[in-house]
């Protein structure tokens, strides 16, 4: 999968999806990444990339021009059009089902804005979505790009070790995962449960999932309304509740 990103400012990337598990897959040549800088094809002499809003008030608007040609760099001489997306707090909320949709995608360019945001044409001319990481202001949409990127990342075939890394993880199935525990058995005369070292895999599994019931009711009851819910994790909350 490829991903190319539009941006004032490249040099943010590197350190966060050059690292860890995302910077191996690139490595391994599973993820494709580039790091646009639109600053570089801006034709003012100055290479001014900003400029007063028409409609006045404070802060300054990216202009249409250097954004377009970076995007020329990347898809113009493409025969299809890669899937864009604006990072915008006037977007389309992020989710894990957002993230599943585009994981399908083959490439995707992410357009950062900054300042008071971007010139309203050029979003017209190459945007198919926005999307916001969430209902605040952000200086910039690096940060947010950077999310979008990890969390779809992480869904592509073999960037994990396997798919079940993912598939129980909170968000995944509409419940937020049960709590988890590592070595050693006993810390500070806090015990793991008994049942993950009864080696009884059937009962560990439905341990999991009543867990997983419950941190959801306890820590977001609104995503039960929504979740795929069995009769019998109907009875099992019903009798939690009691
Ligand atoms: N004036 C814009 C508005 O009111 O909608 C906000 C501009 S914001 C200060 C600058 C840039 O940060 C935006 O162009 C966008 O790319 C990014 N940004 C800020 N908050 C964001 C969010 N919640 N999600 C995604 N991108 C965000």
């Amino acid at each position: 999968m490829r991903f190319d990103v539009l941006t004032l400012f490249p040099n943010m990337f590197e350190a966060v999806l050059g690292e860890s598990i995302i910077g191996r897959a690139r490595e391994n040549k599973i993820l494709e990444m580039n790091f646009v800088d639109i600053r570089a094809f801006s034709k003012n002499k100055h290479r001014k990339v900003d400029d007063y809003p028409y409609s006045g008030g404070g802060g300054m608007l990216m202009t249409p021009q250097p954004i377009y040609d970076a995007y020329l760099s990347i898809a113009g001489d493409l025969d299809y059009k890669p899937f864009t997306i604006y990072m915008s707090p006037q977007g389309k909320v992020f989710s894990q089902n957002v993230a599943k949709e585009l994981s399908k995608k083959e490439h995707i360019v992410l357009l950062c804005g900054h300042y008071e945001g971007v010139d309203q044409r050029v979003i017209d001319e190459i945007v198919d979505m926005e999307l916001s990481i969430g209902d605040f202001v952000l200086t910039g949409g690096e940060i947010p790009a950077m999310a979008v990127i990890d969390a779809v990342s992480r869904l592509i075939p073999n960037v994990l070790s396997g798919e079940e890394s993912y598939k129980n993880e909170s968000h995944f199935s509409g419940l937020l995962e049960y709590p988890q525990y590592t070595r050693p058995a006993e810390f500070l005369g806090r015990k793991v449960p008994d049942i993950l070292i009864s080696g009884h895999h059937e009962n560990i599994e439905k341990w999991k999932r009543q867990q997983a019931l419950v941190n959801t009711l306890n820590k977001r009851p609104d995503l039960l309304e929504k979740a795929d819910l069995t009769d019998e994790d109907i009875r099992f909350l019903n009798n939690y509740k009691k």
